[in-house]
């Protein structure tokens, strides 16, 4: 096996979830980036971080898919690594009392009993959260962030290829958000701006700085994601030892150009790993030939000026609006919003002057009944949809 340069992006063909597919595409993305033996140790604790966003089975495309997380479990145990799956999806620990819907309906607690190691929901834990420094923070100086992931020898971070309305595309460096607190990740959207927000992700990545990532691309969703948008086949694996470098690839697959996500031009300005595609070795699949175009989200707009943005700004709004005869009146969008702009009459209604058009209503609703309205003019401006 030859050494592979740090940022080589390994992109393996993956036709669907059968066991026995994804370990091998597993298997050979592995040792297209060089394998585990300089990543992980035998003994080494490995947390590897799916997204388990929302109660999904895994045929809804929102959580990383239960073959892959057994896949690279298998993987790992094999390098002599203790590992252990965990992840944060939010406002449903306490909407459940304290047990973790999550995990289970997206079939990583089977996985993880099957073979025998544990599964966590980080909120569910003792001592969930350290209050913890950011040394180099730009927009956060101090998060609480998940023990288990400050603990961990190696971090492996396990995203689902998903468009996001919010930060038009979600993967590895994204996923880590979800090893801070809900008060951590509440700062973060009040700082408004997707420029601020996704700086912020940035902040929360450097604490952790994940030294493999695995994506789940074989089947992605597009469109209103990451919880609302439609699955879309894209066959693949990917894997890297920079998960900026993976994110760069894996966005450009689905046809985004990777420096308008943001997350990947500030994690690749900051020195965080490499953004530029040219300066990426990338060993499989060609893009060309792994490209596949995924609708963008509706919730943001690109390519206005300034000056139009702001003479437009009341006719371009892009606003969560609640469809009454879909919602069940859970609260959950109202636990969700970071700046409290909902309350609930008997039905949520939104406090227009307060609310930072975050989504987190939107992503969080489980029923789907809080959508995302734009007016006539932003539907007119906004890109590919
Ligand atoms: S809009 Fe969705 S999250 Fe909010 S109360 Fe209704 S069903 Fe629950
Ligand atoms: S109402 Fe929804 S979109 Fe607006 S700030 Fe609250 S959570 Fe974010």
């Amino acid at each position: 096996m030859q050494e592979a340069r740090p940022s080589t992006v390994a992109v393996v063909k993956c036709p669907g979830y059968e066991e026995e597919l994804v370990r091998r595409a597993v298997s050979a993305a592995l040792e297209d980036i060089g394998g585990l033996v300089g990543i992980i140790r035998p003994g080494d604790k490995v947390l590897l971080k799916a997204n388990l966003l929302a109660p999904a089975d895994p045929g809804e495309a929102v959580t990383t898919h239960p073959a892959v997380v057994r896949a690279v479990i298998e993987a790992v145990k094999e390098a002599g690594g203790v590992p252990v799956v965990g992840d944060s999806p939010g406002y449903f620990t306490r909407a459940a009392g304290g047990k973790c819907p999550a995990l289970s309906k997206c079939g990583l607690k089977q996985v993880a009993d099957d073979l025998g190691i544990e599964s966590f929901q980080f909120e569910a834990m003792e001592d969930s959260f350290i209050e913890t420094g950011v040394p180099g923070g730009v927009y956060l100086d101090r998060i609480y962030a998940a023990r288990l992931a400050l603990e961990a020898d190696v971090i492996v971070t396990l995203p689902k290829l998903k468009t996001h309305s919010n930060t038009w595309y979600t993967g590895a460096v994204k996923n880590m958000f979800g090893a801070v607190a809900t008060r951590t990740r509440k700062e973060a959207h009040k700082l408004a701006t997707l420029e601020r927000f996704s700086g912020s992700i940035v902040d929360i990545y450097s604490v952790f700085k994940p030294q493999l990532a695995i994506m789940d691309a074989v089947i992605g969703m597009e469109g209103e994601g990451p919880r609302h948008g439609k699955p879309k086949p894209a066959g693949l694996i990917l894997a890297a030892r920079d998960p900026v470098a993976l994110d760069a690839v894996a966005s450009k697959i689905i046809g985004f150009d990777p420096m308008e996500i943001l997350t990947t031009r500030q994690a690749a300005a900051r020195g965080l790993g490499t953004g530029d595609l040219s300066a990426i070795e990338i060993v499989g699949e060609r893009i060309e030939d792994a490209a596949v175009s995924f609708k963008k989200p509706s919730g943001r707009m690109v390519n206005i000026p300034p000056f139009v943005m702001r003479i437009a700004d009341r006719l371009l709004k892009v606003q969560p609006e609640c469809v009454n005869e879909d919602c069940d009146r859970c609260r959950i969008c109202q636990k969700s919003c970071p700046v409290d702009a909902i309350t609930m009459t008997p039905y949520p209604e939104i406090d227009r002057d307060r609310c930072i058009e975050c989504y987190c209503c939107n992503e969080m609703c489980p029923t789907g009944a809080m959508q995302i309205k734009r007016s006539w003019l932003a539907a007119r401006v906004s890109r590919d949809v």
